[in-house]
Order: structure tokens, then C-alpha cells, then sequence
């Protein structure tokens, strides 16, 4: 699956969030909504495309696809030399694809702050710090271990260590991985080292309930974003978690007050969906309506196998329609009959909204 790690300082809201998210099952009887460990929540990614599939084709169930989020204990300063949880949060880290930072933006004298002053600046510096020494170490573990098949003229280790030379003073000043201006080769030869601080990252920057617009902290978080090239995402996570609480009726007229047009959780949940590059495509069949995820660039047999490994193996042709042309035709036989109903071979590039029925040997 895809997942996303929630990090960030204690107190800042991460707990409020990720409770948000795990509660927003929207139509709890289809989906595959489930909690595998206390800290991980796997959350369905809101597309209302699924209902404009499902309103031609009638199907007995709908599904949309998922995102794992995974609640990450909480770092203290010294995490990257063990202290607190530090280890196990760093080895937590590692195993996701991308990070969700929540950084407190919001006053509030009854919730305490680790030091005292709400200063997203100074909260976002910690947590990269940690993450920037924690690839420090890593950085410089491996370009030990590499100095011998460097003199012994091994040029992919020369490449990888001329690397790890260059970025190592980035690291050592605390800076993120990101901004290290790494091409695209450099980043190749480092890849299976899993660099935390070169994980895809979004800033949720936690706002009050008026907190969206003239917030000194919300600019301050946009900026640092817009240096590292990270993206953010303004939420207030106490409305989501009151939001999240309620059945979709109440919710839409909550929403409706708030004159909020969807909740924040469904900006989040696109962001780190964006954040991996991921497409959707879509199988629509009387059974069943669902979404799946893909890999942008994903060809047709690699679709396939997203289903069944044995959709890939067996992949003979995929019949294709366009998301816009299904709605605006009306399903199958209305594409079919305007030609735009397609058989595609194993090149094709699956586009994100294609609504895809694969033909497969067995
Ligand atoms: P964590 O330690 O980062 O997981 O933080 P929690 O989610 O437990 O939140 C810490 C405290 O801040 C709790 O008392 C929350 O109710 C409160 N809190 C979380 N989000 C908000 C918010 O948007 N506004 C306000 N005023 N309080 C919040």
C-alpha cells in the first residue's frame, strides 16, 4: 500500500488528526476501512468521481481506494542520539514513503507547548534537525564502509561516495536532504540508502478556526515550504476531529456553516495522494464500482497487476474509456457507440480517471 507518516512535536495536534482521519470512514459498511495496529489507519481517498461512475452503472458495491496513515510517537530533541522514542521512531519513519509534518499554528494558553512559545520556525528546525542528523549518521556509516571498493577503483562506489561527500556538510548543518540540489542521477545513486529528509513532505500547518487567513505562523510555514519545496496544507485539526464525528447529513449542513466546501481531511488525504505521485483508474462493473492506485506512469499489464498479479501475467488487451467521456456518454455501450471506446496494448500508459475493463489468459 501507500503510506504516509505523521510527525511533529508533541502537543502540536498529530493525535487529533490522525484520529480525525481514521474516523472519516464515510460509508463504514463498503469500506475497507480498518485499523491494523493503533497507530496506523488506512483512510479512503475521497473522489467524487466514484459517484458519478456509480450513479450510471448501478453497482452493488462501491470502493474507493486508500492511503495508510501512520502515527508516528513523538520526537523529542536528541531523537536521532536514541533519546525518548527516538530509534523507533526513526526506524517508523523509514519504512514510509512520504511525511505529513503537523506544526502547531494555532494559540491556545490551555494546551502547553514543549517550549513554551507557539514558533513554527523553531518546531520545524527541530524535527529536520533530528531527521537531518539521523541521514547524518547513515551518510556517514556508508561512506565508511565504501572507502575500501574506492581504492580498490570501484567506480559505482566512487560515484556513490563523491555523493555522500557532497551532501554530507548539508546534513551537518541540519539541513534537509531536498534543498541539498541533488540531479536526478545523484539521487539515483543514493536511493536505496531511504533518506528521511529526501521523503516527498507536506507541512500541516494546524490553524484555529479563523487561523486561515492573516496567520504570521501559517506565512512563516509557507515560507520555509516554499524554500525546501515542500508543500502545505492549512487544516484546523479540532474542527476536522468534530467534523469527522458526524454522520454525512450532519456533516454536509456542518460543512455547509463553515462554508467549507469539503473537509480539510479530504485536502490532506489528495496532498499526500499528489505528494507520491499516484493516478487513480477505475474498473466499472454492475458488481462493482472501484478505484484503484497506481504509480504515475503505471503501464496497462502494471494496472493489471494492481488487482491480481495474475491480471499482470496474463495481461492480453485492456478496453479503455475516459473518465469524462464514460460520464458524458453514460457508460459503456454510450462510449462504444460515439468511438471512444479504446483497446489498448501493453504500452499504454494508463491515464488517471480511465475507466479500464482488462482481457486477460488464465
Ligand atoms: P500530539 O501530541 O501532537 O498528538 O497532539 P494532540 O493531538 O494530542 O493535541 C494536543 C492538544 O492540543 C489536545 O488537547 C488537543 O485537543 C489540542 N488541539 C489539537 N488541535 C487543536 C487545534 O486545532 N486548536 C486547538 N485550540 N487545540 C488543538
Amino acid at each position: 500500500g501507500f503510506n504516509c507518516g505523521i510527525v511533529g512535536l508533541p502537543n502540536v495536534g498529530k493525535s487529533t488528526l490522525f484520529n480525525a482521519l481514521t474516523k472519516s470512514g464515510i460509508d463504514a459498511e463498503n469500506f475497507p476501512f480498518c485499523t491494523i495496529e493503533p497507530n496506523v489507519g488506512i483512510v479512503p481517498m475521497p473522489d467524487p468521481r466514484l459517484d458519478a461512475l456509480s450513479a450510471i452503472v448501478n453497482p452493488e458495491k462501491v470502493l474507493p481506494t486508500t492511503m495508510e496513515f501512520v502515527d508516528i510517537a513523538g520526537l523529542v530533541a536528541g531523537a536521532s542520539k536514541g533519546e525518548g522514542l527516538g530509534n523507533k521512531f526513526l526506524a517508523n519513519i523509514r519504512e514510509t514513503q512520504a511525511i505529513a509534518h503537523v506544526v502547531r499554528c494555532f494559540d491556545d494558553d490551555n494546551v502547553i507547548h514543549v517550549a513554551n512559545e507557539v514558533d513554527p520556525r523553531a518546531d520545524i528546525e527541530i524535527i529536520n534537525l533530528e531527521l537531518a542528523l539521523a541521514d547524518l549518521d547513515t551518510v556517514e556509516k556508508a561512506a565508511q564502509r565504501l572507502v575500501r571498493s574506492v581504492k580498490g577503483g570501484d567506480k559505482d562506489a566512487a560515484a556513490t561516495k563523491a555523493v555522500l561527500d557532497k551532501v554530507q556538510p548539508h546534513l551537518a548543518e541540519g539541513q534537509p536532504l531536498r534543498s541539498a540540489g541533488l540531479d536526478e542521477d545523484e539521487q539515483n545513486q543514493v536511493k536505496s540508502f531511504g533518506f528521511l529528509t529526501l521523503k516527498p513532505t507536506m507541512y500541516i500547518a494546524n490553524v484555529s478556526e479563523d487561523g486561515f487567513d492573516n496567520n504570521p505562523y501559517l506565512d512563516v510555514v509557507n515560507e520555509i515550504a516554499a524554500e525546501e519545496g515542500a508543500i502545505v496544507v492549512p487544516v484546523c485539526n479540532q474542527i476536522e476531529a468534530e467534523i469527522a464525528e458526524l454522520d454525512d447529513e450532519e456533516r454536509a449542513m456542518f460543512l455547509d456553516e463553515l462554508g467549507m466546501a469539503e473537509p480539510g481531511l479530504d485536502r490532506v488525504i489528495r496532498a499526500g495522494y499528489s505528494l507520491l505521485g499516484l493516478h487513480t483508474y477505475f474498473t466499472a462493473g454492475v458488481k462493482e464500482v472501484r478505484a484503484w492506485t497506481i504509480p504515475e506512469g503505471a503501464t496497462a499489464p502494471e494496472s493489471a497487476g494492481v488487482i491480481h498479479t495474475d491480471f499482470q501475467k496474463g495481461f492480453i488487451r485492456a478496453e479503455v474509456v475516459a473518465y469524462d467521456d464514460f460520464v458524458s456518454l453514460k457508460g459503456e455501450q454510450g462510449a462504444k457507440d460515439a468511438g471512444k471506446w479504446r483497446l489498448e496494448g501493453k504500452d499504454y500508459i494508463v491515464k488517471d480517471g480511465d475507466v479500464v475493463h482488462f482481457r486477460f489468459n488464465v
